[in-house]
């Protein structure tokens, strides 16, 4: 039981600091503290004038309508995301610039500028208005990650319509649940992709998903891998056919700043996956302003974001922040690791990357590969890095910067959820003194705090819920079809406060660090453990590559933690190694963190998306349901838990 204003035990201390460097700092976008200041002293003033910076067909009546729990930003402002993030660079001297510089798995590439860029978005939405498309409709994207996936996502924004990514590795069933609860008539996919020198059959996954869902109409298929799938005549057409047919030129369609741009399902790490719905002035405000200051972006940069398209990390920082910045992107459509784990790196090498946006998991699988593939590799373009996704332990943060940056680069690491839209807490690579594991502050115009379960604030170093007390421009505006699950989930906990669901502390420096989920925390012998710490304290180990840590259900003490770990390559599982494990936690932080039993596996349950998926083997080792695993990655991993149950009980007895 949780015992009311009670907060989260902090045992784990980072002493390192990085100063930006010289050379960054002198060249940053921002590099002078005072824009935290000016920020908070007005904030509505702050982000009008970031707005600015975009383009309005009418400027809006009001910065921000705030009837808490529902906001409402640039309110009376017309405006197009896709005329945003091409038009306007069209004419410009940007026009024949590389907007998209792809490659895919099998290795063949492709450069699209602005100007051919544009061209082909006029014309998917045109295909689409022809197949009855009108401003509102929601449609459906099941892709691979190829050039053709930010193409329709730009088509729907030009003509209004409201995409519904889904990421490409769901099942049919995944595929249903989403396209009925977002009422979709059309779906686009791809004859299938290519995925670690396999090809995913997208469209015969569609073809499952939808066989008796009559709402769908029509399903649009790129023709990618050339395979042969089946077409139905009535429902589906080829894009190739469709766009020869389609007209060239397409108006963008001016939108009110408040209509919805987009519907995403969050990954599903703590339950069934949420509907979350994105507004078009204020979303893309908030990410063209955090993708220039967060990631310094210039015209001469090639910005690679790895996250696939269908995560929120993808549509932000893949698809409309960098090019509502005018910035190259990147696109990679295959697996890290294919035909090599230094798949990135020669990527890197290969094509002059400078920024390299991307998430502790695959940092840390890296990390397991060794250090001998990126040091195959010339990394010097890189000159700015980043995380998001899950906190990322200070080791795995060292290693990164070590063995990809070269120690030279600033490593940005940011905070953020589907929900927020945009990056929330995060350094400023110029201005902020990083501390490894530590998202460091709230961007400028954002308000966070860290309160206890009675709502109230929590001293420095106390950990406890980390909750937004004011709205931002990217801010969720609802859970599709479901504002009462939007006003439970979010702005009932705490009262009159954005509830993230993140447990987190912030330390005598005013910098954030977060603890893991709030629902993870465990309870032990009257102490509130975040699962962040001891992890951590595991992966400082030098044989341990990944670890997880659940609270399993004890007579005595309440909760006992277990924990879960994956060893680096070429390291051996022992009983011996089990018990050096949790000697190591215990000098690390102590004896009431010190795990009852340290299990060494092969992998870790995680969702699509590559998190740790705490919960499922909470449940299991609790001997509870494990719930909704649909945004499980790899059911295998779950019955590897089981076995080692089983072995567990057998030993005990
Ligand atoms: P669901 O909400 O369906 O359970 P999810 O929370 O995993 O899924 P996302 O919106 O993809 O869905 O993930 C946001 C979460 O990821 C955050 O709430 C936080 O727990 C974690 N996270 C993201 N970035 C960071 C970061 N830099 N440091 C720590 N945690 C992070
Ligand atoms: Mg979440």
């Amino acid at each position: 039981m949780v015992v009311p204003g009670a907060t989260i035990d902090n045992l784990l201390r980072e002493n390192e600091r990085h100063p930006p460097p010289e050379w960054f700092r002198r060249h940053a976008s921002w590099r002078d503290d005072r824009v935290y200041v000016a920020a908070a002293e007005d904030p509505d003033a702050f982000w009008a004038k970031q707005a600015e910076r975009l383009h309005w067909f009418r400027r809006w009546d009001r910065v921000l309508d705030w009837d808490p729990p529902f906001a409402r930003w640039f309110v009376g402002g017309k405006i197009n995301a896709s005329y945003n993030c091409l038009d306007r660079h069209v004419r410009s001297n940007r026009r024949h610039k590389a907007a998209l510089v792809w490659e895919g798995e099998p290795g063949e590439t492709q450069t699209l500028t602005y100007d051919r860029l544009w061209r082909e978005v006029m014309r998917f939405a045109n295909v689409l208005k022809a197949l009855g498309v009108k401003p509102g409709d929601r449609v459906t994207m099941y892709m691979p990650m190829i050039p053709e996936l930010p193409i329709a996502i730009l088509a729907c924004a030009r003509i209004g319509a409201i995409h519904s990514v889904i990421f490409g590795g769901f099942s049919a069933k995944s595929i249903r649940d989403r396209v009925e609860d977002a009422d979709s008539a059309v779906i686009v996919t791809a004859d299938a992709g290519y995925r670690r020198g396999n090809l995913v059959p997208l469209k015969r996954t569609v073809d499952e998903a939808i066989a008796d869902v009559p709402i769908v109409k029509h399903v649009v298929v790129y023709r990618r891998a050339n395979v042969d799938v089946p077409m139905h005549a009535a429902r589906d057409v080829w894009w190739h056919e469709a766009m020869a047919m389609a007209d060239a030129w397409c108006d963008p369609e001016p939108m009110d700043a408040t209509d919805p741009l987009f519907i995403l399902y969050t990954s599903g790490t703590t339950g069934k996956p949420k509907g979350v719905v994105h507004g078009t002035g204020g979303y893309l405000v908030g990410v063209a302003t955090t993708a220039k200051h967060v990631f310094d972006l210039r015209d001469e940069d090639l910005f690679w974001c790895t996250a696939d398209i269908g995560w929120v990390t993808g549509h932000s920082y893949v698809v409309y922040g960098p090019l509502a910045n005018g910035a190259t992107v990147f696109m990679y459509e295959g697996a890290p690791d294919h035909p090599q784990p230094d798949r990135w790196w020669s990527i890197i090498e290969r094509h002059g990357i400078t920024i390299l946006y991307t998430a502790p998991t695959a940092i840390r699988a890296f990390m397991r590969a060794g250090d001998e593939w990126p040091a195959k590799h010339d990394l010097a373009s890189l000159r700015l890095l980043g995380t998001v996704g899950e906190p990322i332990n200070p080791e795995a943060w060292r290693w990164y910067h070590r063995a990809i940056g070269g120690g030279r680069c600033p490593v940005v690491d940011t905070w953020w959820q589907t929900e927020t839209g945009m990056i929330l807490i995060t350094p400023l690579p110029g201005l902020t003194t990083l501390k490894p594991g530590s998202a460091t502050r709230p961007f400028p115009g954002v308000s966070a705090a860290i309160v206890d379960d009675a709502g109230n604030p929590v001293p420095p170093n106390k950990g406890g819920s980390l909750v937004i007390t004011r709205p931002w421009p990217a801010m969720l505006q609802t859970l599709y079809g479901d504002p009462e699950r939007y006003t439970q989930v979010y702005w009932s906990r705490v009262p009159g406060r954005y509830f993230t669901g993140d447990g987190a502390r912030v330390d005598e420096d005013g910098y954030f660090w977060l603890m893991g989920r709030i629902d993870d925390v465990i309870n032990c012998a009257g102490h509130r453990i975040g699962t962040m710490e001891l992890e951590s304290a595991l992966v400082s180990h030098p044989k341990v590559a990944e670890a997880a840590v659940v609270g399993r259900p004890h007579e005595v003490k309440g909760q006992v933690c277990v924990a879960y770990v994956v060893l680096k390559r070429g390291e051996e599982a022992s009983e011996f190694l089990e018990a050096n494990l949790k000697d190591h936690v215990r000098r690390e932080i102590g004896a009431i963190a010190t795990p009852e039993d340290v299990y060494i596996c092969d992998r870790l349950p995680k969702t699509r998306s590559g998190k740790i998926m705490r919960r499922v083997m909470r449940a299991l080792v609790s001997g509870q349901d494990i719930g909704d695993t649909t945004t499980l990655e790899d059911p295998g991993a779950v019955e590897e838990v089981r076995r080692w149950l089983a072995t567990v009980e057998g030993r005990d007895a």
